[in-house]
């Protein structure tokens, strides 16, 4: 039974041999080689031919995403599977080399604010994340009236987004994960200070929400006797991934050390939390969905060793321990396996989405091997709607549908810039 499902899961890439891949990177010209930057490692910059293909494959899908989103439900704001989405699409290629001038930077960035603007019309302040919340409209706004010059709008949606930590930190009911709890919060604020300076939000507000996070983790875990100093569940299931999980709740709180002192004083629960969840790795490299579910099967962003990658190699920069990497780059080569899938191209369970994990290796390591992975899967998602994928319910959005695989396309003009949405820091 197990064995079928496996086998819908996932599509062999067969024609990928390992040992074809350094001369398929010299004979077909992926990436050339030709600087050592400062950190000794090759620079590698995408050569031509890709970057045409990367251009031309963006123009004409971002041209069958407009087309398509007048369709689309005009209340569903979130930026995982709403308008949101779009706008943090449109932002994200407003800095990236695809736009050629300032002038088309600056149409891309008035579209965004155009659907941003109408979604805070909608918004109430209640949920609280950046997926799939108010707080993701609250923070992309920020930034987006930041960008055009407006302060006093940006900082009007830099309160609103404030103002709903208190909520966040002493609602009891709440989850800790990414997509619907405080984790997700957490992000939103964090988002504000990459793009906007540090300054802007309080570290005091940073405090509460991780000490929030902390808190319920440390008593989950004492009340279940667990081996892990740290427990999370979500829907009464303790997730593994960096959705629902662990993966991503660890990840988000690492993000701020060591500037926060109560993550600095946990540090060490958080590492016995990693190491116990290292105890649940299977031996292909990928994770378990969730501490219930034994079985090898889902392996995408939210469930799998897409997600954990991001961890491992945090844990690799924070801990500096040679056993984080290893596991990391097992993650990589499950993922080169089985990562393409018939859930689809997007970013959250589908070929886009694994294809960061190849990125995200190779901004840490230099690895060319990487780099290759994730252009041959891009080449892959390049023939959109012709591999019998399963269709998704919002086949436009940046989390499930097309807009995801376009920034991700986006992200390979510059691969060391690149990150996976929404998420990665
Ligand atoms: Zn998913």
């Amino acid at each position: 039974m197990d064995k079928i499902k496996l086998s819908e899961e996932f599509v062999e890439f067969q024609l990928l041999r390992e040992d074809d891949i350094p001369k398929q990177i010299l004979e077909k010209g992926t990436v050339k080689v030709d600087t050592i930057d400062e950190t000794g490692y090759h620079r590698m910059d995408v050569s031509q031919p890709w970057r045409g293909l990367l251009k031309e494959n963006i123009e004409k899908y971002l041209q069958r995403l407009e087309n398509g989103l007048k369709e689309t439900d005009p209340n569903n704001y979130s930026v995982y599977t709403g308008s949101s989405g779009i706008a943090l699409l449109y932002y994200h290629l407003s800095s990236t080399t695809f736009c050629q001038n300032t002038s088309e930077q600056q149409q891309l960035l008035s579209k965004a604010l155009d659907v941003l603007e109408s979604n805070l019309d909608k918004v109430k302040g209640k949920r609280l994340t950046f997926l799939c919340g108010d707080a993701g409209v609250y923070a992309l706004s920020a930034v987006l009236y930041s960008k055009h010059g407006d302060m006093k709008k940006c900082e009007k949606c830099v309160e609103k987004l404030c103002a709903m930590c208190e909520s966040v930190v002493s609602d009891p009911s709440l989850p800790d994960e990414i997509l619907y709890g405080r984790a997700g919060f957490l992000y939103s604020l964090l988002f504000i200070q990459t793009h906007l300076g540090k300054e802007k939000v309080s570290d005091a507000i940073i405090e509460q929400v991780v000490t929030a996070i902390l808190k319920s983790g440390l008593s989950l875990s004492r009340k279940e006797r667990s081996r892990s100093a740290l427990m999370y569940v979500w829907h009464d299931k303790h997730y593994v991934g960096a959705a629902h999980g662990i993966v991503g709740i660890l990840y988000m709180l690492l993000q701020v050390y060591p500037s926060s002192p109560v993550v600095t004083q946990h540090i060490t629960e958080i590492q016995n939390t990693i190491d116990y969840l290292l105890t649940k790795q299977f031996s292909s490299g990928n994770f378990p969905s969730s501490l219930e579910n034994e079985s090898d099967r889902l392996i995408h962003w939210c469930h799998g060793a897409p997600g954990a990658v991001f961890l491992m190699l945090k844990a690799y920069q924070v801990f500096e321990e040679r056993r984080y990497l290893d596991v990391a780059i097992s993650c990589g080569n499950v993922v080169w396996k089985r990562g393409l899938l018939r859930k689809g191209y997007g970013i959250c369970h589908g070929v886009s989405g694994n294809a960061y994990t190849f990125l995200a290796l190779y901004k840490q390591t230099g690895d060319q091997v990487d780099l290759h992975r994730a252009f041959k899967f891009a080449e892959w998602t390049f023939s959109y709607g012709e591999h019998n994928c399963r269709t998704p319910d919002t086949p436009y959005s940046l989390f499930e549908g097309l807009a995801g695989t376009i920034y991700f396309w986006s992200d390979l003009f510059e691969p060391q810039k690149s990150r996976f949405p929404a998420f990665e820091m």
